[in-house]
């Protein structure tokens, strides 16, 4: 099962992924938690990922497509893997259906999260996340037991710096102007599922799910 999950930022990318990967057992690739982890650690890549992302910005195509390299090929995608938020550009597209065709593989299908833009705001404002383990939680959808505090690990929940408002609204614009037209680019693959992200996130992976094994 190769499956890129594409969406707007919020669509809940990520909250979806953990629940598909644990079922079909192939791992989670985030391009945005692979930024994440740099920026921690400090290093050069993070530092040049950082003054983009907290403008709302794509990081550019050579950074990202230099950070993710051949991830998707390592031994642990024998089964095949999940790509959250990669590829987000056409050029990112062409790069990975590059990688992929050289290596004799096909992607499964491209699962198109659909949320209208004023749900998202809402969504992003109230997602917290555990600074330690990455859980991802909403003041309003998806409340941790105690305030600020991670239920898996109670390590400290934080808004991420790229979730004020101000930046959202970039965000969405970006989105819409960079990585919307690889809906069309992968409708015209014939491997494009649209599946509506606005109901409980429990019902939207069950609607997944069931597209999923149409297609696999
Ligand atoms: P993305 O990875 O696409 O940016 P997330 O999975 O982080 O999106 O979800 C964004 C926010 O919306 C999070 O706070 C998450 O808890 C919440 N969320 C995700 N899916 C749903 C849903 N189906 N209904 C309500 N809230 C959701
Ligand atoms: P995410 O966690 O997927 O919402 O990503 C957070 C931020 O990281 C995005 O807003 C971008 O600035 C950056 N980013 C993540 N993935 C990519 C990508 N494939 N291409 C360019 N920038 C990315």
């Amino acid at each position: 099962m190769r499956i890129i999950l594409l969406g707007s930022p919020g669509s809940g990318k990520g909250t979806q992924a953990s629940m598909i990967i644990s079922k079909y057992a192939i791992p989670h690739i985030s391009t945005g938690d692979m930024f994440r982890k740099n920026i921690k650690s400090g290093n050069e890549l993070g530092i040049e990922a950082k003054k983009y992302i907290d403008m709302g910005l794509l990081v550019p195509d050579d950074l990202t497509l230099g950070m993710i390299g051949d991830r998707f090929l390592e031994s642990d995608c024998q089964n095949g893997f999940l790509l959250d938020g990669f590829p987000r550009t056409l050029i990112q597209a062409e790069a990975l259906g590059e990688e992929l065709k050289r290596a004799g593989k096909n992607l499964t299908a491209v699962v198109n999260l659909e949320v209208n833009d004023d749900v998202i705001a809402s969504r992003m404002t109230g997602r917290r996340v555990c600074s330690k383990c990455g859980a991802n939680y909403n003041l309003v959808f998806n409340k941790p037991q105690e305030e600020d505090i991670c239920d898996k690990c109670h390590g400290q929940l934080i808004t991420r710096d790229d979730d004020k408002l101000a930046t959202v609204i970039n965000r969405l614009q970006v989105y819409k102007n960079e990585t919307q037209p690889l809906i069309d680019y992968y409708k015209g693959k014939g491997i494009l599922v649209t599946v509506n992200g606005e109901q409980d996130a429990e019902i939207v992976f069950n609607n997944i799910c069931s597209t999923l094994e149409k297609v696999r």
